[in-house]
């Protein structure tokens, strides 16, 4: 949960990986099946770059006018996810930058996103936002019923590849809320991977933050986002 400013990028990442290994050891989970995200909103390309040359290879981004400014010619290794709201009239710059976009809650924006992809030849992968905390300020299907009513179309555009589900854990101190609400996360997972035919094999949890990636690996997350225990707290 610390951030520590006298250490350097690489033995911070180091230190986390550490965390994170010791938080699957403990749930009998192989540690190559969880990723690490660098979240790097309001950073700049320098931080960005200091992250790829400590290893980090997976980025995600808030806004889709912020990550063109730091991610336009970037690493080709790199891989780029939206993670915050998607606004349908957003859905041509993102279809341009962003191979993952995971923050997905509308068929609406789904079909505006696909539509734009299939203009530029292009494709993503996508995951499904779920609100697991019932806060209003976060985005998200409020239900897996409200998500599964879009699913079959979502389903039908060929320039997405849903590959899992996305959550943001309640903001709160107690554990055993957010243990709670990443546990629901995985339940649902579980009943997307039973619904969805065999040609689509969702294989993406996305959970966990800062305060809260060891309780999410613990409860079965595959790709973590971490922002400031990776760069610091952040001024806006
Ligand atoms: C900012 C943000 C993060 C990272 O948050 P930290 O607490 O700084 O690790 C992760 N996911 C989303 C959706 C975010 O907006």
């Amino acid at each position: 949960m610390c951030y520590d400013g006298r250490m350097n990028m690489a033995a911070r990442v180091a230190d986390i990986r550490e965390r994170m290994r010791g938080a699957s050891v403990r749930a009998g989970r192989n540690p190559a099946d969880v990723r690490l995200m660098a979240v790097t909103k309001t950073y700049s390309r320098e931080v960005v770059l200091e992250a790829y040359r400590a290893g980090i290879r997976i980025f995600g981004e808030n806004r889709v006018s912020e990550a063109v400014e730091k991610y336009t010619d970037f690493a080709e290794d790199g891989e780029l996810h939206l993670i915050g709201h998607l606004q349908t009239n957003k859905a041509k710059a993102a279809a341009g930058l962003f191979p993952w976009v995971d923050s997905v809650d509308s068929l609406r924006t789904a079909g505006a996103l696909a539509k734009r992809l299939e203009e530029c030849g292009k494709s993503a992968d996508i995951l499904l936002e779920l609100n697991t905390s019932g806060e209003d300020s976060k985005s998200g299907y409020r239900s897996f019923d409200d998500l599964r009513r879009d699913l079959e179309g979502i389903l039908m555009l060929g320039a997405l590849r849903l590959r899992g589900l996305m959550t943001v854990g309640p903001l709160t101190g107690d554990a055993g809320e957010i243990r709670a609400a990443f546990r629901s996360l995985k339940t649902c997972m579980d009943r997307l991977c039973g619904m969805v035919s065999a040609s689509c094999r969702p294989d993406t949890l996305s959970m966990g933050m800062s305060g809260d990636f060891e309780i999410a690996i613990e409860e079965g997350a595959t790709l973590i986002r971490l922002g400031t225990v990776l760069f610091g707290k952040r001024e806006v």
